[in-house]
């Protein structure tokens, strides 16, 4: 189930009128064009999260963002979870504002613990991350957390473009851009190039 959560954050009493959308589109995130995605999927852009990680000040406005959309979702929740490498920043980001505890996980051949923090289970977790692609990572992260005791009250991101039917996932915009197999891809029916190849998000 995908929700979609409304601003209401202020900063030093201001409100904040930029969405998410507003910051990847001023950090140069947000790439449209007709795209092949590296899982197979094709798509009219893709979004580029580097342009906001290289970016602390940037990545702030949105992890402050992300932190009060997360506090009203899920208000019991007790550690947030950082996928590797950039999801580890964010969590931390994310967890600066709600001065919540954070643990990173790494995914080499299997999933496991970064040794900073191997936390005592049940702890109620959230799995912080940026742009949900595929879905493979924050799969196997809650696949993970649940061998280990822990309860998986959802992930949160900034976009998320998989269907997670084993996940509650609270996104902060829908998807900007479509995403579709390479078969029924109108782009290609119409003969238009790929102009970005092999694209990670
Ligand atoms: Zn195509």
């Amino acid at each position: 189930m995908a929700l979609l959560v409304g601003l209401g954050v202020t900063i030093g009493g201001f409100p904040v009128t930029l969405g998410v959308l507003d910051l990847l589109r001023q950090a140069g995130a947000l790439r449209p064009g007709h795209t092949a995605l590296q899982g197979g999927a094709h798509t009219d852009g893709w979004i580029d999260k580097g342009a906001v990680m290289r970016d602390p000040g940037t990545l702030d406005e949105v992890a402050l963002l992300q932190a009060g959309q997360l506090r009203r979702a899920w208000p019991d929740a007790t550690l947030l979870v950082g996928l590797p490498a950039c999801g580890a920043v964010l969590a931390s980001f994310v967890g600066r504002h709600l001065r919540w505890p954070v643990a990173y996980l790494l995914d080499d051949e299997e999933v496991t613990w970064h040794r900073m923090h191997v936390p005592a289970a049940p702890q109620q977790v959230v799995i912080v991350d940026d742009v949900i692609s595929t879905g493979r990572g924050v799969r196997r992260a809650a696949a993970f957390l649940r061998t280990q005791g822990h309860v998986v009250l959802g992930a949160s991101a900034w976009v998320c473009r998989a269907e997670l039917a084993e996940l509650d996932v609270v996104a902060m915009t829908p998807p900007p851009y479509r995403t579709v197999g390479a078969p029924e891809c109108p782009d290609c029916a119409q003969g238009q190039a790929v102009v970005h190849v092999g694209v990670r998000e």
